[in-house]
């Protein structure tokens, strides 16, 4: 039996790649961080007494715990998913950003290279090292190039897998992830709360969505088939770097549009820039405004992969995207609130 371990498997991506591998047939191990509450909502319907999952309690600042659980279990495959993974918030809290993203992924790859038979790691990278690029759409050989905290540690990490994977033959790869999106997804990403809102008002709540910027572009996915793509990659038998997005480019606008349209509301937009709002076209009420409040300090405002290589390598084809991605989580949240 294939034993995995993830770290970060109580998030959107390790709840959905621990169900994967369990219906593949291997044995899952999740590395889980003490809280005062339990937070284990999005994997507490795989917690049977027949499923061979184990959970670890290990903080990524914890190396002592990290290399015990690590040499424990002897995984073959370490998917590597924790970290604080707001942008955002990574100006405000940049050092524990940085402390999670970089310095615990530099402490895990140490730690595997210590193993008598090292796990092939996935490490979850992010299209944020790209921050605002010259080219479109972005492959595996663009500079980076960060505009924010979490991206300047991730592209540390990245950069730091590679040289373990080339000085040390390691099997290190990169997953250059583009947003890819869930009805797990957290409540603070603009699509959630998207959703969220839209169906609350569906519900006959009289709030008024408020965004940033809405022509901001954005390559949006699926999560489950974005975690198919992450396990592909540790099947082949070459370690690289792999963009995995979907291609296309959808925006904010468009993404609100096709969110209220899966509610039956059509919208009309009014003004422009940080003014702009949008109204019911059946009843002239106003249901979003632009906050320039959401604004990002730098906005990594063109961030489109090109899949080409996971899809030549791997084979691997996502087929849901942007406005697609909008209904799903809209109707799942209207679902959630019909219940
Ligand atoms: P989530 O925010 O949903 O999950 C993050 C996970 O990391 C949670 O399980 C969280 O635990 C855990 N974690 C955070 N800090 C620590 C810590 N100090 N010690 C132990 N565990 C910790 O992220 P996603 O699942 O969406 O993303 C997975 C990875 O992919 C992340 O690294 C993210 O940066 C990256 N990525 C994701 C993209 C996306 O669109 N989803 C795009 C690009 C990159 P807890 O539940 O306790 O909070």
């Amino acid at each position: 039996m294939k034993r995995a371990l993830i770290s970060g498997i109580t998030g959107q991506d390790g709840s959905y790649l621990a169900e994967m591998l369990l219906a593949k047939g291997y044995a899952v191990h999740g590395l889980v961080r003490r809280s005062s509450q339990f937070n284990r909502t999005r994997i507490e319907h795989l917690r049977k007494e027949d499923q061979p999952l184990e959970l670890h309690y290990a903080d990524l600042g914890d190396q002592t715990t990290l290399r015990r659980v690590m040499t424990k279990i002897q995984p073959h495959e370490f998917y590597h998913l924790a970290g604080q993974s707001h942008v955002g918030l990574s100006f405000e809290i940049p050092e524990s950003t940085v402390a999670e993203t970089a310095v615990a992924t530099m402490s895990l790859l140490e730690i595997c290279r210590d193993l008598e038979a090292p796990p092939r790691f996935f490490h979850a990278a992010s299209s944020e090292l790209f921050g605002v690029p010259d080219s479109f759409p972005q492959t595996e050989e663009t500079p980076y190039r960060p505009v924010n905290p979490y991206g300047c540690a991730k592209a540390f990490a990245a950069n730091l897998g590679r040289v373990y994977r080339e000085a040390h033959g390691m099997f290190i790869v990169n997953g250059i992830l583009y947003n890819h999106e869930s009805p797990r997804r957290g409540e603070s990403f603009v699509t959630r709360k998207i959703a969220a809102s839209v169906a609350r008002i569906h519900a006959g709540s009289t709030e008024i969505l408020e965004l940033g910027n809405l022509d901001s572009e954005r390559d949006w996915g699926y999560a489950p088939e974005f975690v198919e793509a992450i396990w592909r990659t540790l099947q082949h038998s070459q370690a690289a770097d792999y963009v995995l997005a979907t291609g296309t480019s959808t925006t904010v606008r468009e993404f609100a549009i096709a969110a209220f349209g899966e509610a039956g509301i059509k919208l009309d937009f009014h003004g422009a820039g940080d003014t702009e709002t949008a109204t019911d076209c059946a009843t002239g009420r106003t249901l979003l405004r632009v906050n320039p409040k959401f604004y990002r300090r730098v906005d990594s405002h063109r961030l489109i992969g090109d899949p080409a290589k996971a899809r030549h390598v791997l084979g691997w084809q996502p087929v849901i995207t942007g406005t697609r991605v909008a209904q799903l989580l809209t109707r799942a949240e209207i679902d959630m609130l019909d219940k």
